[in-house]
């Protein structure tokens, strides 16, 4: 099976380390061709404006709509603003696969970044606190039936789901668990 993770700009390696942990293959996502045959998308963290303005020059941008409309697709910060329906702070374009509203750098600058223990929902597979890595951190500002919350942080989520979408506001990939890639992974098998 092969996973792709959005390769543009951003934390893209961290991800391909964890997913060649659980024995995963994956393939960096540069341009449209690079999605034929994937299973799955990882959109990483980094500059989410960034991001769309380089999906807009190469092109990519409508492609990957249509992907993540369809297929499994995990946004990590930057990703989850990707994702988003709404996006403001400043208001922001958007791939719009996901039904929440997300307020950009909400917990403040580079060096407000913080790590903490995330709790999770009756949803999630087990009830461990989870450590959470929040670097400019986006926040959740709604999401609309059927997204669940997986985790949350002060009573606000964190990370959710809708179907084979996830988003998550922190980075696991530079936590030692790698029990939300292995999620994601069987989320890509069961759609595959
Ligand atoms: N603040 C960034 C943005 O708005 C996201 C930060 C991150 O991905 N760690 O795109």
């Amino acid at each position: 099976m092969l996973v792709g993770i959005l390769a543009l700009q951003g934390a893209v390696e961290p991800h391909a380390a964890k997913l060649s942990k659980l024995g995963i293959e994956s393939r960096l996502v540069k341009q449209s061709k690079d999605l034929i045959g994937l299973k799955g998308i990882i959109l990483p963290g980094g500059e989410s404006s960034t991001m769309l303005h380089l999906l807009k020059l190469r092109g990519l941008c409508d492609d990957l709509k249509t992907f993540v409309h369809e297929k499994p697709c995990w946004g990590l910060c930057a990703g989850a603003i990707l994702m988003a329906k709404e996006v403001k702070s400043p208001t922001q374009d958007s791939l719009k696969c996901l039904d929440i509203g997300i307020i950009r750098n909400a917990y403040g600058r580079q060096n407000e970044s913080f790590v903490s223990n995330l709790k999770p929902s009756l949803d999630w597979i087990d009830q461990e606190p989870l450590e959470g890595v929040f670097i400019r951190a986006p926040k959740i500002s709604w999401t609309t039936s059927p997204v669940k919350t997986l985790f949350s942080f002060e009573d606000e989520p964190v990370m959710v789901q809708e179907g084979n979408k996830l988003a998550s506001t922190f980075h696991p990939e530079l936590s030692e668990s790698n029990k939300l890639h292995q999620y994601f992974v069987k989320l890509c098998q069961e759609t595959a």
